[in-house]
């Protein structure tokens, strides 16, 4: 379980921007937050050390992921420690010499066993990280790291050994590309194979968190646990939808198009339309609608 995905500081379909309140529970934002949870919980199995056991994952019943780690090694964790661990998930501080990369590295060549994937925790992280750049990367993708014209055209036509080498831990292997642009490769996809949790909610220990099947009152859908290991298939469109009888007709002000289950509905303008209780309950939770005769 490794997330590729990318996920945009700013959604194209909703508009909405990263833990935002009030928005829209859409589906391209619940997904980009699937792909931070999935990435969340290879670390915590990964690096971490956690078995599935230990961990608990639920849709917390509107825009997000809620990531329950119940072992107790760490129930004494405070703030401070928390935070550590934040850090770490989020990738902040990272230097890109724990990546083996330093200027001598460039004209050294390493044994064997200096091979960057076998590694753990972020130096195997970003070394997967890059070769999968690398790999996918077309030129405005690397334009998006800072590299130059000519830099990015030597990357492109060299490929093929450049993954071969980073394969072996070997950085200088084609000429012109040098120590800032391995740099800025690295950062980049350190931030890619980066989890982007909720750095409030982690380190705060006063925090109440909502029960497992209970509404959610900015939605009417339920917060619903599933198990680890089956979160690329989960649908919280499908599984958390509660109310699956009967129509409400409601008067609905503004909404996008959405999905619930297998039905998909609107966009809505300032019209009257009857809708399945859980479509119109979604409405009216948002403030996007009123019951209407
Ligand atoms: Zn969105």
């Amino acid at each position: 379980m490794t997330g590729k995905g990318f996920t945009p500081s700013k959604c194209p379909v909703c508009g909405g921007e990263k833990f935002e309140v009030n928005t829209w529970p859409c589906e391209v934002c619940l997904n980009s937050a699937k792909t931070e949870t999935v990435k969340l919980l290879d670390m915590l199995m990964r690096d971490f050390g956690f078995s599935e056991k230990d961990i608990r994952v639920f849709f917390s019943g509107h825009r997000g992921y809620h990531v329950h780690v119940e072992s107790e090694a760490i129930r004494t964790l405070d703030a401070i420690a928390r935070k550590e661990i934040v850090d770490y998930v989020t990738g902040l501080g990272l230097d890109v010499f724990f990546y083996g990369l330093t200027k001598r590295s460039l004209r050294e060549t390493p044994s064997s066993q200096a091979s960057p994937l076998s590694k753990l925790g972020w130096r195997k992280r970003v070394a997967l990280g890059m070769q999968n750049f690398i790999l996918n990367a077309k030129e405005e993708d690397l334009k998006k790291t800072g590299l130059k014209k000519n830099v990015i055209k030597t990357i492109l036509s060299n490929k093929d050994i450049i993954l071969k080498n980073l394969n072996k831990g070997i950085w200088g292997a084609v000429r012109g590309i040098g120590f800032e642009t391995w740099r800025k490769i690295a950062q980049h996809s350190a931030k890619l194979q980066s989890a982007k949790i909720d750095t409030v909610v982690t380190t705060d220990i006063h925090r109440l968190i909502r029960l497992t099947d209970t509404l959610h009152g900015k939605t009417g859908l339920k917060k619903v646990e599933f198990p680890v290991s089956t979160i690329e298939d989960f649908d919280p469109f499908k599984r958390a939808v509660v109310f699956k009888t009967g129509a409400v007709t409601v008067l609905v002000s503004d909404a996008p198009e959405f999905r619930l289950g297998d039905e998909v509905f609107g966009p809505y303008k300032k019209q009257k339309v009857e809708l399945p209780t859980a479509a119109a309950m979604l409405l009216v939770c948002k403030g996007r609608a009123e019951v209407t005769e």
